[in-house]
């Protein structure tokens, strides 16, 4: 859990830092990416630091499901049920992660690529 002082999603997830908050859980908070790749683009993350989705232990299940949850609810609410959306998570170099702090993506409202 290194830099978790100064890591970014906790400040959000502590409200230190502004975002755009789509829905609110006991262990998670989703809100809009700052830099949308996609029509949508919402975040998900724990509450709690954690670095990342290799960091994840057996008792972080709870949340891992709320975030899944979130996901449907925000789908449902954002409209895209029918459509269809994707969840994902960088992990590493090769995937590009830049945030070390655990966190889904939720893209849609457009055709996405990689499909
Ligand atoms: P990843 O590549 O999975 O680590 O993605 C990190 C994501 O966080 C990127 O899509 C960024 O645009 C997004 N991001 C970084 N800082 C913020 C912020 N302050 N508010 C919202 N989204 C952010
Ligand atoms: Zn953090």
């Amino acid at each position: 859990q290194k830099n978790k002082m100064n890591c970014i999603f906790c400040k959000i997830a502590k409200k230190e830092i502004l975002a755009k908050i789509v829905f609110e859980g006991n262990d998670i908070l989703a809100f809009d990416d700052i830099e949308p790749k996609a029509k949508i683009h919402v975040l998900i993350i724990s509450k709690k630091h954690i670095s990342s989705v290799v960091d994840l232990k057996l008792e972080d299940r709870k949340m891992v499901a709320e975030i899944f949850l979130a996901a449907q609810k925000i789908a449902r609410e954002k409209r895209i049920l029918k459509t269809g959306f994707r969840v994902l998570v960088n992990y590493g170099k090769d995937a590009g992660q830049t945030v070390n702090h655990l966190h889904f993506h939720l893209l849609g409202g457009e055709k996405l690529p990689f499909a």
